[in-house]
């Protein structure tokens, strides 16, 4: 068994784009005035799995912003994400799309040897940041760190349809403009963290937090916790609470058991993952409905580190009614029980409020969403879902009055407002595989007929001949010479 590189540990994957060959020239024309094709909101896998296969499409012009200041600080892996490996499987495609010699595999046996991964049953969570870092490195992609979308609006009324965007580039503000905008800004990239209210004013008084928030942890050494929430998150942030010396956690779920029961998955079953949206609209809600009602069930070894811990405490079946802040502390009631913590941790997810975003507020009301477009069944009411927004082929956004914006569909996003859509969350590294690609192929469809004329004039146009008759002259078959001789 070949163990690892005893040169430089890139040296395969420079031999891999090496025999890929360069990429394509850029073949999308610029013009006056528009500063990009596209703008990528996000430097994340997502952002870099796009950069990567428009490079090899031959799409030029693409722009990678990211706002946190740096790579260490953008997306979840070295914030918020509190688990030690990754949830989803080790072996799923990542960016590198078809290019296995630039994936997680490759990359951690070039450093570590086969044995190495074959030992490990996800990936480390650092080690999945640092490949990031490493692919971003090694396919050339730049993201502009500390440049924020703020807004942007649509510029309809030249011959060529854009967007005009307002950055803030390290707190200054600027105007850029772009052809399309790929959002591929993470987990709450369609809403918000969603905090329950009754926890509105344990927020205020810094008594209460999301998950998806930085929470000071040592702080909580000492302290009685809540953890709202029986998700992967809910239980990351419990056993890091416990880690930090909590005096006790007590974790409350709604649900009476913690494994949901086997819900369909998409991503393990291809004739579905693969043709997804040709699906009716019908069995696309009910699988998205079924799946949010049951709740995901945290990994085992997410249950295991808590447990761990004898001062850890699991309330199922256990809504809070109620919760109110006196003397410092959250008193909540439970069924006919009173607590009282000193800090509540909300592992409660993300809404689909697009306009709670401020780079999203300006379009959120002509978007079309589920709630416009399909009416379920009573036993399968979730307004949440309904404020998704009912995404288009090219996963982009369609209008929910026709006729009113038409541009909506130059806006791509990637995140998991597209679940119901989907049905996978996208952004997570199971939806990578189908969906980077099949964006891809429609960006380069509408890039190239909205300059249809262009591109016809380049590829009708003659071109000088590779070479002229003096090449076979001297072969060709001279029949009156050929009979004399004979
Ligand atoms: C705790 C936790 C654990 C998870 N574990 C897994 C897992 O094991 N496997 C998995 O597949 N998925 C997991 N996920 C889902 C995970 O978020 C995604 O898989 C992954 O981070 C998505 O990558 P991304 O590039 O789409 O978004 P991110 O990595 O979140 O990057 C989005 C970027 O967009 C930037 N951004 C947002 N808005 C703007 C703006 N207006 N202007 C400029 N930049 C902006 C942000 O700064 C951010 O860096 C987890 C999520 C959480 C919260």
């Amino acid at each position: 068994m070949r163990t690892f590189s005893t040169t430089n540990p890139d040296d395969d994957a420079q031999q891999a784009l090496r025999l890929l060959g360069p990429a394509p020239a850029n073949w999308v024309p610029s013009h006056p005035g528009i500063d990009h094709n596209l703008l990528i909101i996000g430097g994340g896998q997502t952002g870099s799995a796009f950069a990567f296969a428009l490079q090899r499409a031959g799409i030029g012009g693409v722009s990678v912003i990211d706002a946190a200041a740096e790579a260490s600080q953008s997306g979840v892996w070295l914030t918020h994400a509190r688990m030690h490996t990754l949830r989803t499987l080790k072996n799923l495609v990542g960016p590198e799309g078809p290019v296995t010699a630039l994936g997680f595999q490759a990359w951690y046996e070039s450093r570590h040897g086969q044995e190495a991964y074959l030992a490990i049953d996800r990936i480390p969570r650092t080690a999945w940041a640092e490949y990031l870092d490493w692919f971003r490195g090694i396919t050339g992609t730049a993201v502009r760190y500390g440049t924020r979308l703020v807004r942007f609006e649509p510029v309809a009324s030249t011959a060529l349809p854009h967007f005009r965007l307002h950055l803030e580039v390290n707190g200054e503000p600027r105007t850029e403009t772009a052809r399309k905008l790929i959002f591929a800004n993470g987990v709450a990239g369609s809403g918000t963290p969603f905090v329950p209210d009754l926890l509105a004013t344990a927020v205020s008084k810094g008594l209460a937090a999301h998950t998806g928030h930085a929470i000071d942890f040592a702080a909580l050494a000492g302290k009685t916790v809540a953890v709202i929430g029986a998700a992967a998150s809910a239980f990351d942030a419990a056993a890091v609470a416990l880690e930090n010396g909590t005096a006790e956690v007590h974790l409350f779920a709604r649900r009476s058991q913690l494994a949901a029961t086997p819900v369909a998955r998409v991503r393990g079953y291809p004739g579905l993952y693969d043709n997804y949206l040709a699906l009716p609209d019908a069995t696309r809600w009910h699988h998205a409905a079924r799946y949010r009602r049951l709740g995901t069930t945290p990994p085992p070894d997410s249950v295991q580190r808590v447990l761990k811990f004898p001062n850890f405490h699991l309330h199922l079946a256990a809504s809070w009614q109620g919760a109110q802040v006196r003397d410092g502390k959250v008193i909540a009631s439970v069924h006919d029980e009173t607590f009282r913590f000193d800090f509540v941790i909300a592992g409660t997810g993300y809404t689909h409020g697009l306009s709670q975003r401020p780079e999203l507020a300006g379009v959120a009301d002509l978007v079309l969403r589920w709630r416009d477009r399909f009416e379920p069944p009573a036993h399968e009411r979730d307004d949440e879902l309904g404020a998704a927004p009912y995404l288009g082929a090219g996963l982009e956004y369609l209008e929910k009055t026709p006729g009113t914006a038409s541009w909506l569909r130059d806006i791509h996003t990637y995140n998991p407002g597209g679940f119901a859509s989907t049905g996978l969350p996208l952004g997570d590294v199971p939806s990578i595989r189908g969906y980077v690609p099949a964006v891809v192929r429609r960006i380069s469809e509408d890039l190239l007929l909205a300059d249809l004329a262009l591109h016809e004039a380049r590829t009708r146009a003659e071109v000088p001949v590779d070479f002229d008759e003096t090449l076979y002259a001297g072969a060709i078959w001279q029949a009156g010479a050929q009979r004399l001789e004979a």
